[in-house]
């Protein structure tokens, strides 16, 4: 491939979709790179659902990005076809009335959000398939709900290139250069060029940029389950039940009611131990699968021992606290690096796409200090949930 290009994106997870779907919308004639394909199963953004919410304790920089990304998403699933968001609703519920509800409840009070507090028996009264017993009070949010996450990066990705936007397998090498990046290696010889150059590769990217970013990016192991519901019984389908977490400190469990015939889903948020996102075995655990049906029994009890039909590795790639990298390379400067989406990103996509594509354009640093590579530290501390 001779052609030059205005950018390059390398990666087409939801983040570097995203920006290439931007960049094309500015009139960029723009490659889009993969080294597996876009959303392929090794990728953080392959996922049958990821949830979407607005529900961000103090951080209202990630609320309003959500509410600003939800409206994209809805106009993809209108143009799709397909359905990409399911307004399922999302419910958290709380063991106490803890800072991070208050919090909640002032930033949703001023961005004028229809969310509702839900006391037990309120919850009780929706949602009797589950047990409530423990629970102080619950935040429900009407509008948000599920992504159909592969389908959505997929049909975003055929978007752009029905627009004209180049697509191509290609696995690049950690690019080199002093104060500007001239081309990328690709494998089987391939050099690919263009003006400006965005890295958007997930958990990747410490192996790409390794002085960079090498103990700045934590890519853990993620272990995510789907069950059977009991034969007969839909109160464990969409919409009988919303998306669901419970915040339960910050250690959080979440999931969703069975949305298209695969199961009832549940994972548990908390950190696992490092992965190689090439060659980590994805085989869940057996603690896992215990942690998560003990789970069951206590808040879904009809599911604690139905058949796990499904489970999938998966992996986060977390910053020090939780916040994205949408930032300029520190000496590199025509390559953007995007990323760190810390279990937390993929619903953000939309508007992480649109605040990269601006960076590249306006050929500037970033402009929010919490997406700076300079707050990306090698402490351990998360914090936004
Ligand atoms: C179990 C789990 C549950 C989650 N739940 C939620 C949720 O409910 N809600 C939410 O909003 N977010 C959630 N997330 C987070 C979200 O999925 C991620 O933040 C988001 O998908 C990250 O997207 P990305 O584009 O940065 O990375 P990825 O999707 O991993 O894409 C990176 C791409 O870069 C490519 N690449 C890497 N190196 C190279 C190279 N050298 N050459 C070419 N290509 C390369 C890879 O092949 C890959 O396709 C969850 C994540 C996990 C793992």
């Amino acid at each position: 491939m001779q052609e030059r290009f205005d950018a390059i994106v390398v990666g087409a997870g939801v983040f570097g979709a995203w920006t290439a779907w931007h960049l094309q919308q500015r009139g960029q004639r723009v490659l889009l790179l993969d080294a597996y394909g876009p959303a392929h199963t090794l990728a953080s953004s392959a996922a049958g659902s990821r949830m979407t919410r607005g529900i961000y304790g103090p951080d209202a920089i990630y609320t309003r990005m959500a509410l600003d990304s939800l409206a994209q998403w809805q106009r993809l699933s209108e143009r799709a076809g397909l359905p990409i968001l399911r307004r399922l609703g999302v419910l958290m519920v709380f063991q106490q009335r803890e800072n991070y509800v208050e919090d909640t409840l002032a930033v949703h009070a001023r961005l004028e959000m229809p969310t509702q507090v839900l006391e037990p028996a309120e919850l009780a009264r929706r949602w009797p398939q589950a047990r409530w017993d423990d629970v102080a009070l619950g935040l429900f949010e009407p509008q948000f709900g599920a992504l159909i996450a592969r389908r959505a990066v997929q049909l975003l990705v055929r978007e752009f290139e029905d627009a004209g936007g180049t697509t191509a397998t290609v696995s690049v090498t950690p690019p080199q250069g002093e104060e500007q990046l001239a081309y990328l290696r690709g494998n089987a010889g391939a050099s690919l060029a263009a003006d400006r150059y965005v890295f958007a590769c997930g958990a990747w990217l410490p192996k790409l940029f390794p002085e960079v970013l090498g103990g700045r990016i934590f890519p853990t192991r993620q272990e995510v389950f789907l069950f059977a519901p009991p034969a007969g019984d839909d109160r464990f389908k969409a919409p009988n039940l919303p998306g669901w977490a419970d915040f339960n400190q910050g250690d959080m469990y979440y999931g969703f009611p069975d949305l298209e015939g695969r199961g009832f889903k549940i994972a548990h948020d908390r950190h696992g131990p490092p992965i190689d996102p090439d060659a980590g075995d994805r085989i869940a655990s057996a603690e896992g699968v215990a942690d998560v049906r003990a789970y069951l029994a206590r808040r879904f009890p009809a599911l604690a021992d139905r058949p796990l039909v499904e489970s999938r590795v998966c992996q986060y790639e977390n910053s020090a606290n939780g916040d994205f990298l949408i930032d300029r390379h520190p000496t590199l400067r025509n390559v953007w690096l995007v990323g760190t989406g810390s279990g937390h990103g993929f619903k953000h996509g939309p508007e992480v796409g649109r605040i990269a594509a601006e960076l590249v354009l306006e050929d500037a640093d970033a402009k929010e200090p919490r997406f700076s590579l300079a707050t990306k530290t090698s402490a351990k501390k998360r914090s936004v949930h």
